[in-house]
């Protein structure tokens, strides 16, 4: 546990417990949504049964350069597999939509796979 996959440094548990815990080495800090970050990270008493807590960060974030996208795939699925067992999936996907995650795998989806949901979402509200 606890390794340093480049920027991405804590020696979290769960990603989204490494957030509230140290949200100065969150990624998403490049992105100027920290506040709303540490925000959210407040309510997130769920996160102490996020199945993540066991496995390494790099798992759900990968390593920032060197993955070909074969081993990009095969983490993924790893990762998505460990969300399957999870009892908070939901809060912790609804935790990376409200605070824009960009990065990693969260809720058992990918940063490509929330903002396909994203936009589903806004079209539903769209029509109706
Ligand atoms: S859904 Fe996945 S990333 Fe989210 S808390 Fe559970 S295991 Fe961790």
């Amino acid at each position: 546990m606890g390794t340093t996959p480049g920027s991405f440094t804590y020696d979290g548990e769960c990603p989204i417990l490494g957030a509230s815990e140290n949200p100065s080495k969150l990624r998403v800090r490049e992105e100027g949504t920290i506040q709303s970050v540490v925000d959210a990270a407040d309510q997130l008493d769920w996160q102490e049964q996020a199945a993540c807590r066991d496995y390494d960060n790099i798992l759900f974030f990968g390593p920032d350069q060197g993955e070909s996208e074969i081993e990009k795939q095969a983490r993924e699925a790893r990762a998505k597999m460990v969300c399957q067992g999870c009892p908070v999936a939901e809060p912790c996907l609804e935790f990376a939509m409200e605070t824009n995650q960009k990065y990693g795998i969260w809720g058992g989806l990918t940063d490509k796979e929330r903002a396909s949901l994203k936009r589903r979402r806004a079209r539903a509200r769209r029509a109706s």
